[in-house]
């Protein structure tokens, strides 16, 4: 991708960041001039990656996440949240919807069905013990004026 612009934060696991981050990903978006509609999938899809590395990520130690975004001329926008936390060991069968390891809290197993409903692309790395990156690709439908 040839980036028009990008950024990225870091931030400690901790759930008074969820709203943070979708704040300063609906502040980097905004630029694109999405559709109401547009913005509110995209918190969303955060919020889930976000709220996955700090329930299950970090589930009981404590670490950064990093929240990097971009987007390139044709209105696609990537964004990626990643964790140094415990990592996935079977990614397949944790993006299956109803799936969850965390199934006597309040977990439903739908994250990444959000992600993937309110997204274009959802692709997950991870590696046991080293952390998990998300990557979620949405194309805009409305359009940046770029020179
Ligand atoms: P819900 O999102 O509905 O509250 P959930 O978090 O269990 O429930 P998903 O978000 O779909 O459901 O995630 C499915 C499973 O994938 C989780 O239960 C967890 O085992 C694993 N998982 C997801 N993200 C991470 C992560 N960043 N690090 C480690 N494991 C993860
Ligand atoms: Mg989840």
């Amino acid at each position: 991708m040839k980036a028009v612009n990008t950024m990225k934060v870091t931030f400690p696991a901790i759930s008074r960041n969820e709203g943070l981050a979708r704040s300063v990903i609906a502040a980097f978006v905004s630029q694109l001039d999405p559709t109401v509609e547009e913005l509110s999938d995209i918190r969303a899809a955060v919020s889930e990656a976000v709220t996955n590395a700090i329930v299950h990520g970090y589930r009981d130690q404590s670490g950064m996440i990093d929240l990097s975004a971009g987007f390139d001329r044709e209105n696609n926008l990537y964004i990626r949240i990643k964790d140094k936390g415990c990592g996935i060991e079977n990614i397949e069968q944790a993006m299956t919807p109803l799936f969850t390891t965390a199934p006597e809290g309040e977990r439903a197993g739908l994250g990444f069905a959000v992600m993937e409903a309110f997204c274009d692309k959802v692709t997950v790395k991870s590696a046991a013990g080293k952390g998990t990156t998300v990557t979620l690709k949405k194309r805009l439908l409305t359009r940046y004026e770029q020179d």
